[in-house]
């Protein structure tokens, strides 16, 4: 735990190299600030570990569910790829070695920056001295609520199941029915949004039916499955190059799926899908893979948001315009980088971000013990985003990454893109056994999470 107490990633401010770090990080008749994180993502758990068994700091880190999720993975939960436990881990269990940090699974409902505190589903309230929302961002209809009830989403491991549960079972009830229409609907997917979430997931889906369930069934042959690509735009992967968007559309259809790019769907009915052009496809499976919005909470900090989607733009040390003990980070943040460029919403961002807010009120409960204190607040260090580049996987064996000028598209790629999702995997356990996972998988063809799970009526 030693090494991440060390922060060097951050830069300090402008007069900080002229101070020490008091001997004694907590000063005698001092209380710890009391910080809660709401969201054990990628930011909230890096900002919490950062925090790990600094004794200034009475860390509460509250999430909804008990785990932090690999969420780049969760396409292969979905596809029978890999088991939810394969990435996940309990917060508890990441968070068990810091003292001074406490897990709670809660949802946080209300937030009050003005008496800085917030409430619970639970009915508790949690009073902060500072506080770190990193609650992420949620499927976004585009102000059709209505289609959630239609479609699946592909956010967390309960909706990762879910399509898995529903496309195991279409297939089996694709075996058992006699009717031609009804077998051509159960063997239907249509997935809305052709970004790495879409492409990722079709991709899987033909491995899924083309190699794995090959020889599981008698009556159907699991190939016949249609997977149809639907993305409003001329393009898919649209924060790619044009050249690895197209490498991305002749591998997808190699693999047999269909893509229809300009298409905008103008409704979701019950397994219907309505285009704009007034065509429609019949889907016992659509799975909503073309928009976020950030946490609702967002909208209760009264402050102006960033866009439509509810994001906020901090200050540049990532607090809150007026809120000085309110950061914000993580997906549900709309910032542009020093190049004037967007920061995406990916997991080296929110991990930044997280390492960011931590170092910040470090420095700030450094500076309150020395002359500077009165100038903590103009002291504070500034965000930087380093860009580690973006990636994504096009079936088995191709990927394009694509990282400041280098543009890898292919088996190499994919190379890449399995090395780095190994690597950042929380918890060795997980590594090893999605590493062993995938091996097995990748020799044999024959992943073992087929299992579908009743859900509980
Ligand atoms: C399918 C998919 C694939 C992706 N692939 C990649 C990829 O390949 N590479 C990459 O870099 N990024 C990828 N991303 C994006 C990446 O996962 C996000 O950028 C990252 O998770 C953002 O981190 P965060 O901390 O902001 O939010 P999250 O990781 O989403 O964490 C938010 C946390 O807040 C909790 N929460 C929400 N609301 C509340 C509440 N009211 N009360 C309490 N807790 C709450 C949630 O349970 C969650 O644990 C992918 C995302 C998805 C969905």
């Amino acid at each position: 735990m030693e090494e991440i107490l060390e922060d060097k990633s951050v830069e300090p401010g402008p007069l900080a190299p002229d101070l020490r770090l008091p001997k004694d990080p907590l000063p005698r008749g001092e209380s710890p600030r009391r910080v809660l994180i709401i969201g054990g993502g990628f930011a909230g758990l890096e900002c919490a570990r950062r925090l790990a068994n600094d004794r200034r700091f009475e860390v509460t880190i509250i999430d909804r569910t008990n785990h932090h999720l690999f969420q780049p993975l969760l396409y292969q939960v979905a596809t029978a790829s890999l088991a939810a436990p394969d990435i996940a881990r309990s917060l508890r269990q990441i968070l068990m070695k810091a003292s001074n940090v406490t897990v709670l699974m809660d949802e946080i409902t209300d937030l009050s920056p003005e008496i800085h505190s917030a409430k619970g589903k639970s009915g508790q309230a949690y009073a902060y001295d500072y506080l770190f929302l990193a609650a992420g961002v949620q499927t976004s209809f585009f102000g059709r609520p209505e289609w959630e009830a239609y479609t699946l989403g592909l956010k967390s491991l309960t909706e990762a199941q879910g399509i898995r549960r529903c496309v195991l079972s279409n297939l089996e009830k694709a075996e058992l029915t006699e009717c031609e229409e009804e077998r051509s609907r159960l063997m239907t997917v249509v997935i809305a949004g052709g970004g790495p979430t879409g492409v990722e997931l079709s991709g899987a889906f033909t491995d899924l039916v083309h190699r794995s369930l090959r020889d599981d069934f008698r009556r159907i042959d699991t190939s016949d499955l249609r997977v149809v690509l639907v993305e409003g735009s001329s393009r898919l992967l649209g924060a790619y190059s044009e050249k690895q968007s197209k490498y991305a559309l002749k591998r997808l259809e190699a693999l047999g799926v269909e893509i229809r790019t300009d298409t905008l769907v103008a409704d979701v009915t019950e397994q219907c899908v309505h285009f704009a052009d007034g065509s429609k496809l019949e889907a016992a499976a659509i799975i909503w893979a073309a928009g976020t919005e950030a946490n609702p909470l967002t909208r209760q900090l009264g402050v102006p948001l960033a866009d439509r989607a509810g994001r906020l733009t901090p200050e540049a040390d990532l607090s809150l315009p007026g809120f000085p003990e309110v950061f914000v980070g993580g997906d549900l943040v709309s910032l542009k980088d020093s190049k004037g460029s967007f920061i995406p919403g990916v997991a080296p961002a929110a991990v930044q971000m997280g390492r960011h807010v931590a170092a910040v009120l470090k420095e700030e409960r450094r500076l309150e013990n020395t002359r500077f204190k009165e100038q903590k607040l103009e002291l504070r260090p500034r965000f930087r985003y380093f860009d580690k580049g973006i990636m994504a996987i096009i079936g088995k064996n191709a990927a394009v990454v694509s990282s400041g000028k280098l543009r890898l598209t292919g088996f190499l790629a994919w190379l890449a893109w399995l090395f780095i999702h190994i690597l950042f995997l929380v918890g060795f356990r997980n590594k090893l056994s999605v590493l062993l996972g995938w091996a097995f998988a990748y020799a044999r063809n024959t992943p073992d999470t087929r299992i579908i799970v009743q859900k509980q009526e």
